[in-house]
């Protein structure tokens, strides 16, 4: 009787507090929450790794939600003679990090649960400020990329309190006037022979430029090729590149963070020699898209994506129109 009243209570608390972040939480965050919870590491870091971690990898893990993956010299002991190993008193004979997180005694690398653990004990055995949990993530990748996109991923999955960041967007809104093909790859003269690593978009001088996701805006300014640019890290661990702007929204900026369709600058014909040069060549967008391996950066084809977001753009207009 007790029990039922108790419930009662919480189904009603649950009509009548509709929190929509918590409704927009799946059993992920809540696994990274339990394991801040444990150890002080702030599950929107642990989050960003798990991303960060299934870019490097190509092969999805069997019975794993997870992405991450410890190297079995550094989980068992570099001179473990059972790189499997599982018993925490070996493990831990042989200097491995392998730990329980699952409470059944054992710390198996292949349990989410016990990765996910042993790696933020490991993250936050300096201290549990952001900055010796930085520095843990260093020690662990010894990769400057890596500390950086994790860090910038946090802080995207830290704004919207949820990793359910799904969506994206075409870079022109419906309205204006654009033409694009399918450049990527082509030639290119100017300032010696290079690939052309994206799609143009061809649009008037002064046509919104949007983001065309929810994402990091780790850089801003100029360069000689691209013009007065932008690079967004998105929460997919991509990088979209915008070149040749004539101009930048208002607060737009290093370290902001925006979605999809936020208007980010404008276009313009930037670029191709120092600070301020402009009109080389005919207004338009320059588009690129890289992801990182977690060895280097590499450019790929952005057409068909463009060609996707473009599409459901429209259908999302003739939807809201009724
Ligand atoms: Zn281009």
């Amino acid at each position: 009787m007790r029990y039922l009243f108790i419930f009662i209570v919480l189904f009603i608390h649950a009509l009548a507090n509709p929190v929509f972040a918590e409704e927009k939480k799946d059993d992920l965050q809540q696994l990274y929450e339990s394991m801040e919870s444990l150890t002080g590491v702030p599950w929107e870091y642990l989050a960003a790794i798990d991303q960060y971690e299934s870019n490097i990898h190509k092969d999805k893990l069997k019975n794993r939600v997870t992405h991450i993956q410890i190297p079995s010299y550094l989980w068992a002991g570099v001179s473990n003679p059972s790189p499997d190993d599982s018993s925490l008193m070996t493990i831990h004979y042989f200097g491995g990090m392998g730990l329980d997180g699952d409470g059944d005694g054992r710390a198996n690398a292949s349990s989410d649960r016990d990765v996910l653990y042993t790696l933020s004990r490991y993250l936050s055995s300096y201290g549990p400020t952001i900055s010796h949990i930085r520095e843990q993530i260093w020690n662990y990748y010894k990769q400057p990329m890596a500390v950086d996109v994790i860090t910038h991923l946090a802080k995207i999955y830290e704004k919207y309190q949820t990793t359910q960041l799904e969506g994206n967007a075409f870079p022109i809104p419906r309205g204006y006037i654009y033409t694009y093909r399918n450049t990527w790859g082509d030639r290119r003269g100017w300032g010696g022979l290079r690939i052309h690593e994206g799609t143009d978009i061809f649009a008037h001088y002064g046509t919104p430029v949007r983001s065309t996701c929810y994402g990091y805006i780790e850089l801003k300014g100029w360069n000689r090729y691209g013009g007065w640019r932008l690079g967004i890290r998105d929460v997919n661990n991509r990088y979209h590149y915008f070149g040749h702007l004539n101009g930048f929204e208002k607060d737009i900026k290093k370290g902001v963070i925006v979605h999809p369709g936020q208007v980010i600058g404008y276009v313009g014909s930037s670029g191709y020699g120092p600070p301020g040069t402009s009109g080389k060549f005919p207004p338009h967008l320059h588009y690129g898209i890289y992801k990182f391996n977690g060895k280097k950066t590499y450019s790929y084809d952005p057409y068909p994506l463009l060609k996707e977001w473009e599409q459901k753009d429209k259908k999302r207009k003739l939807h809201s129109k009724g």
